[in-house]
């Protein structure tokens, strides 16, 4: 008798070649003993309906979605869980029988990995800056975490009040553009979700938004997390860290919708920051 084939996973991108997915999924594979197919495919935005109806025909068992094919899945899916309707942006496809269930679980990634790293976050004063889809997608988590307050600061503030609109469910959210942000007071914890470092340019934020014992996290991470991680750095804050970790934790929590079993992420984390041969 045949033996069942193996579930088929993917993450689609453009571009995905550089994805770390494939490779996160795989080890979580071997440490849960389950086997799996894993692979990155490269899809156009206009292709991504017609690709995902193709993929549910053929079997494909799960997919995680990245840039810029977010928003575009949320629009394609079937059915979304909460926080995808709140986010507006999928990052995970869930099988069901008569198509996909899109989840997002960026914002749970990202707080298990302030967890991780032992920041406080009930009660705690958060400045979120930038109000594209991952700061959407860290919200609910944030406020679902006991966060204090939030602020959402970004370059174009009728952005971070659109976000503020579609998320007060959530809670209230206090919104500004960048030039109000000398007058907005100390954080406990300042997130960067912007994307400014891969267009070249670093933020420019006041140092007065530190204080004694401030967190800052760059939800990006490698080379696009450097100049903010600097910037921390240069006002003095002495705890900061960058997003590898929430790519991790991500993974583990879209591994855990399709198989039921978190992997532990250390492993893998520790790894992935091993330097190359
Ligand atoms: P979006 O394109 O949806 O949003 C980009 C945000 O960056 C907007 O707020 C935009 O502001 C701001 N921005 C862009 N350029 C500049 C600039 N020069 N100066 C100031 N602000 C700027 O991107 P995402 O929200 O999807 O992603 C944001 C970052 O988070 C990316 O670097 C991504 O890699 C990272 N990320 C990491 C994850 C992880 O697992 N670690 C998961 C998801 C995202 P404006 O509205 O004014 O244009």
């Amino acid at each position: 008798m045949p033996s069942d084939p193996m579930p088929r996973f993917a993450v689609l991108g453009q571009p995905v070649a550089h994805s770390l997915s494939p490779r996160i999924h795989r080890r979580f594979g071997e440490a849960c003993g389950i086997a799996l197919d894993y692979r990155a495919i490269e899809l156009a935005p206009e292709a991504l309906p017609a690709r995902l109806a193709a993929f549910h025909a053929e079997g494909l068992s799960g997919a995680n979605v990245t840039l810029p094919l977010k928003e575009l899945a949320a629009r394609a899916c079937r059915e979304l869980s909460d926080t995808a309707r709140l986010s507006g942006a999928v990052n995970t496809l869930i099988r069901r029988e008569d198509g996909w269930l899109g989840d997002n679980t960026d914002g749970a990634g990202l707080v298990a990995d302030l967890h991780r790293l032992g920041v406080r976050l009930a009660g705690a004063r958060v400045l979120l800056v930038g109000a594209g889809g991952a700061a959407r997608g860290a919200v609910p988590a944030l406020f679902d975490a006991g966060i204090g307050s939030l602020t959402v600061a970004n370059r174009t503030a009728a952005r971070a009040e659109a976000l503020a609109h579609d998320l007060q469910s959530c809670g209230d959210i206090a919104t500004c553009g960048f030039e109000a942000l000398p007058g907005a007071g100390g954080f406990d914890l300042i997130l960067n979700a912007t994307s400014a470092a891969r267009s070249g340019r670093a933020l420019a934020l006041p140092a007065a938004l530190a204080t004694a014992g401030t967190v800052a996290y760059d939800l990006s991470y490698g080379a696009a997390a450097e100049p903010f991680l600097a910037w921390a750095a240069s006002i003095g804050i002495a705890r900061a860290a960058d997003g590898l970790g929430m790519l991790v934790e991500q993974a583990a929590e879209s591994f855990q919708r399709w198989h039921g079993v978190r992997p532990e992420t250390g492993p893998v984390l520790d790894e992935l920051r091993a330097p190359g041969p």
